[in-house]
């Protein structure tokens, strides 16, 4: 835990009791501070209770008595309108921020120059967070890995100058962090997304920059016009920055071309790595994650050897483009984290040919019709969900397909469609371009079971080591 010795002697608000909230309360106590903490559901207080989390009923106190209001990240700021507690503290003149404004403060306070990575985009976030942290922690460095994946920032041990704290960000806990300064910032991309609780695209490319604003070096991605705008007033303001680019040779530091990573070199560019040997690294879109990685790290010290090993063995994320092992001569993938076109089209991207493709749910808007170009990999479709008909309808008369309704129906089917494939490596992908609520809690239970489905058929196959 990292104690939060900022507010020592002090009283603060905490409100949002989930797993990153009870978090704050104890990193607070533990550093000497009082805390009011609340939240409006009475499982949550009841979970706080369990925690011997001392409760008090916010919406009944004057504000004016609390030093800070600390928010959990998914309780609204600033849209569709604040939350009741938000508009408490702004009429009572108290700063509303979050754990991870806190471990700034921490940090600031105890070891200003302890290294510290922060990782934001609208994709690729969790990949590249978690690559940073494999890399640095294969060279042997003290990693703490953390924020917005996995452990709650103040969970994670207190920052040192030997260790290297690396933070997931998302929009909503940038929006709490106003001190946020890491010694890299990497920024990878910005397209529409959550803009029920931002409002517009400028409000939430804007907060999208904070992250970068004050880092000491920032890595962004350049392929698309919000982040280029970013790139580009770093660089009239003279600010150390690298720049990343699917095909940009004029101004990227760092040129993607499928499966190679290139550098530049003075006018010249050297490839550093071909991805295509780093099955866990699959697709164009983890080549642009793999090169802010590598960014990063090199920025931090790892030498090219190190890091060129390290990406040898980064083991990959569950459910984004998971290898879970072979169905007889087909390999498995669970890729449940597509929750909509857009991640199912980095999967159709990632295989050539021979795809099973297993798909459906609750479909998002626009449906699958936009991965039609990507048609023609698919050799035959298995819908499942409440999408499946409306699926159907879009595969009509271009690609195979049958309605499965449910994941069990799916794979049995396309395992033993895949035997008799003419593609050289057929591959049964789950990757459901539909939210996973019709029939599971979220994608994590849904490609859990779908892993555990496989697992359980008799022709299975692990993966292989290097695989
Ligand atoms: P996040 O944490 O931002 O949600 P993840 O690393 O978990 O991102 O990847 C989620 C999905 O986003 C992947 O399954 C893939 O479809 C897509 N994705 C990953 N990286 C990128 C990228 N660099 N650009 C575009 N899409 C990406």
């Amino acid at each position: 835990m990292t104690p939060v010795e900022s507010f020592r002697g002090e009283t603060v608000a905490v409100f949002g009791l989930g797993g990153s909230g009870l978090s704050t309360v104890k990193a607070l106590e533990a550093g000497g501070a009082c805390v009011a903490a609340w939240d409006d559901s009475e499982t949550s207080r009841e979970a706080a209770r369990q925690k011997n989390i001392e409760l008090v009923d916010l919406s009944q106190s004057d504000f004016s008595q609390y030093r800070a209001l600390i928010l959990a990240p998914g309780v609204p700021l600033t849209h569709p309108e604040p939350h009741w507690s938000v508009k408490k503290a702004k009429a009572a003149h108290i700063p509303v921020i979050g754990d991870i404004e806190l471990f700034c403060l921490e940090r600031q306070r105890a070891a200003s120059n302890a290294p510290f990575v922060a990782i934001t985009g609208t994709n690729g976030k969790s990949t590249t967070t978690s690559l940073i942290a494999h890399l640095l922690s294969v060279s042997g460095r003290d990693v703490a890995l953390g924020g917005n994946i996995g452990t709650a920032v103040l969970d994670l041990l207190p920052p040192s100058l030997t260790r290297y704290h690396v933070l997931e960000c998302s929009s909503f806990q940038i929006d709490l962090t106003p001190s946020l300064a890491p010694s890299v910032g990497v920024l990878l991309n910005i397209t529409p997304d959550h803009l029920d609780r931002h409002g517009t695209m400028e409000n939430y490319a804007s907060v999208k920059e904070r992250l970068v604003a004050s880092a000491e070096l920032s890595i962004i991605g350049i392929d698309d016009d919000w982040c280029r705008a970013i790139a580009k007033r770093r660089r009239d303001g003279g600010r150390p920055l690298i720049t990343l680019s699917l095909n940009d040779h004029e101004d990227a530091d760092y040129v993607i071309q499928g499966s190679i990573i290139l550098k530049r070199s003075g006018t010249e560019f050297k490839s550093i790595i071909d991805l295509s040997s780093v099955a866990t690294l699959r697709g164009t879109h983890n080549a642009q994650n793999a090169a802010a990685a590598i960014a990063a790290v090199s920025a931090l010290g790892l030498a090219d050897q190190e890091i060129i090993k390290g990406l040898h063995t980064f083991p990959g994320l569950a459910h984004r483009l998971e290898i879970i092992g072979h169905l007889g001569r087909a390999l498995v993938i669970n890729d449940s984290k597509a929750t909509n076109a857009d991640a199912t089209e980095k999967a159709l991207l990632s295989f050539s040919e021979g795809i099973f493709w297993i798909a459906g749910g609750r479909a998002k808007e626009g449906g699958i019709e936009p991965l039609s170009p990507l048609f023609t990999r698919v050799e035959k479709a298995y819908l499942i969900g409440e999408a499946a008909q409306d699926f159907a309808a879009t595969l009509g008369g271009r690609v195979s397909f049958e309605i499965s309704g449910t994941l069990e129906a799916a794979l049995v089917k396309a395992k033993h469609d895949a035997q008799v494939s003419r593609a050289k490596e057929p591959v049964i992908l789950f990757s459901p371009a539909c939210a996973s609520y019709d029939q599971f809690k979220n994608f994590e239970e849904r490609g859990n079971r779908f892993r555990a489905l496989a697992q359980s058929q008799a022709e299975f196959r692990p993966r292989e080591k290097g695989e």
